[in-house]
């Protein structure tokens, strides 16, 4: 999988650089408009078989040296061309299952994913902490801080999809009175 992506981002560069030399005026939003179409096409690719290793909270070792809400932008990948990022396995597993479940006639929308450090500050300041009665996770521990969860916007038909499928793609409802929250448990 590195092998490929890197074999892509080298025909990337020479794609711009062939761009540039050509089209100047136009080459900036047309490399942009490939990258992303690029990166949604690599986000949703069949998983690969890898496995992580996990820290005592559940959390891979490799993502936790990062820090909650310090993902670097190398370890994120889109939610097919939404803004919407994921710690990349995440993103890729959530690719598939979105499109399988369009194949089953069902809409999955998303409405929340990573959640930088400064935002869940904001969110805690503005929803208040689960300990005090309110819908934000303590700063610095959120599962949205680590890439690694996402709030959807399911129908009944969506919700009761995810119910019976999800688990095939990693991701669990693991919060009580949020079936919207799903988190990914990465294969180990
Ligand atoms: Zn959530």
């Amino acid at each position: 999988m590195n092998s490929r992506i890197a074999e892509i981002q080298s025909r990337i560069i020479a794609l711009q650089t062939q761009r540039a030399g050509t089209t100047p005026a136009s080459a900036t939003s047309a490399q942009g408009t490939f990258a992303s179409h690029l990166q949604g096409a690599i986000a949703s690719t069949a998983p690969t078989g890898q496995t992580y290793k996990l820290n005592s909270k559940g959390i891979p070792e490799d993502l936790a040296a990062y820090g909650n809400g310090k993902i670097p932008e190398t370890a994120l990948a889109r939610v097919g061309n939404t803004g919407h990022k994921l710690w990349a396995p995440a993103a890729q597993s959530l690719n598939g299952m979105i499109e399988d479940a369009r194949r089953d006639g069902v809409e999955i929308g998303i409405t929340d994913s990573y959640r930088p450090y400064a935002e869940q500050v904001d969110l805690a300041r503005r929803k208040g902490l689960y300990s005090q009665g309110g819908l934000a996770a303590k700063p610095g521990t959120s599962e949205h801080g680590w890439g690694m969860a996402t709030d959807l916007d399911l129908n009944a038909k969506a919700l009761s999809w995810m119910r019976k499928n999800a688990g095939n793609y990693g991701f669990v409802e693991n919060v009580a009175r949020e079936s919207w929250h799903w988190a990914y448990r990465p294969p180990t």
